[in-house]
């Protein structure tokens, strides 16, 4: 806490501002700082103050890095809603609410299925059945996403060792969770993948992390995690392949095993448009990420396959495995027993 004579708030926080924003040292480490700006009438309660000031510190960092924001009535609300949104879930992780919910990912030429994605689910005992999307931003910014991805990791590595154990070595070739470029950046994240491998007796090869290109960017520490996990026989995937920025010189630094092709170029691709420029972008971007990973050596995975048209055209264009509401919806791991063990019963038969 600083205090300033009014009128001089601002320049005195800019001044901090600037000095902190200077590269230290030969390393050039740059530092950013977020401040919060509170005023009030002598003979307030320093904590009434501290409280404001903290406010408008949370709406700065929300606004991204190196800003400072002014106090305004009713910005304690977001905080308190991040605070209480924190605290549930860390009740919630220690109350086992959470649920995997896992998505086949299908081979194309025979409709079996090749790996499953795992995805998160919160169990809310008033709100029900809770999506990702609700809270895992919530997660990442608190940092639960930590313990609860570490939880992911080992319950998808867990529950596909017992799918093994039950139906053999070729019922599943793969499971895939998700993971935060938060989780990459805790220092336990390597030791982390190697207990849930070792715990469960999963082989390493058969676990694929899915990271999105945003996280994989985030500089050479988490390159050197990436090429930690990827020695160890790892396989990592880059998921929502196409919608970053710089999708085609990351495949060069980033030890990536599979490229999973976004939704939005598997929408509408069945589509005959003649002069449609959008449908025949998507056609092109499908057709040459498909080129660009053969080229390369890497799998692909083509990705929110809602009929059979679009599994038909991605298999022309040289897609072999594909995921989507039409190959299976993401279901509970009861029910994907039943749907690989109706499997293993059909090839047997057929045998
Ligand atoms: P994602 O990794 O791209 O996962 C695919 C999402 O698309 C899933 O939504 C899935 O249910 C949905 N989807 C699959 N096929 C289709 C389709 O044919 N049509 C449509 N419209 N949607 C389809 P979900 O489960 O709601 O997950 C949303 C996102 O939340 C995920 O996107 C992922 O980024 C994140 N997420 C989910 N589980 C986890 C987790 O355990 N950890 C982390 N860090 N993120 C997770
Ligand atoms: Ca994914
Ligand atoms: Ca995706």
């Amino acid at each position: 806490m600083l205090i300033t004579t009014p009128g001089q708030d601002r320049a005195v926080v800019e001044r901090i501002m600037t000095a902190i924003a200077a590269p230290i040292s030969a390393h050039r480490l740059l530092v950013h700082a977020s401040a919060g700006i509170a005023s009030a009438p002598a003979g307030t309660p320093a904590s009434h103050l501290l409280r404001d000031a903290d406010a408008a510190m949370f709406t700065a960092k929300q606004r991204g890095k190196a800003n400072w924001v002014r106090y305004a009535p009713g910005m304690e609300k977001p905080a308190q809603a991040h605070a209480q949104l924190g605290g549930d879930l860390r009740r919630a992780l220690d109350a086992g609410e959470f649920r995997l919910v896992y998505q086949p990912i299908v081979d194309l030429r025979t409709g079996r299925v090749a790996g499953v994605e795992a995805l998160v689910r919160w169990l809310h005992p008033e709100r029900g059945m809770v999506p990702p999307i609700d809270f895992i931003p919530a997660a990442e910014r608190t940092g639960l996403i930590v313990p609860l991805g570490r939880w992911v990791l080992r319950e998808t590595c867990r529950q596909a060792a017992e799918w093994i154990a039950e139906f053999g070595p070729d019922v599943l070739e793969k499971a895939a969770p998700n993971v935060s470029v938060r989780q990459l950046h805790d220092p336990d994240f390597v030791a982390d993948v190697r207990a849930a491998l070792a715990d469960s007796g999963l082989s390493a090869s058969r676990l694929v992390l899915e990271l999105t290109e945003s996280a994989v960017l985030r500089g050479h520490q988490v390159l050197r995690v990436l090429h930690e996990v990827h020695d160890m026989g790892v396989r990592l995937a880059l998921d929502d392949f196409g919608t970053g920025e710089s999708s085609l010189s990351l495949l060069r630094a980033f030890p990536a095993a599979i490229v999973k092709l976004d939704k939005s170029f598997v929408d509408n691709i069945e589509l005959d448009e003649p002069g449609s420029a959008a449908a025949n972008a998507r056609q092109a971007v499908a057709r040459a990420v498909v080129q660009l990973a053969d080229a390369l050596g890497l799998d692909t995975v083509a990705e929110g396959i809602e009929n059979q048209e679009q599994a038909d055209r991605l298999l022309k264009l040289g897609y072999t495995v594909g995921q989507g509401y039409h190959l299976g919806r993401p279901v509970s791991a009861e029910e994907l027993t039943a749907r690989l063990a109706s499997e293993q019963r059909s090839l047997r038969a057929a045998a």
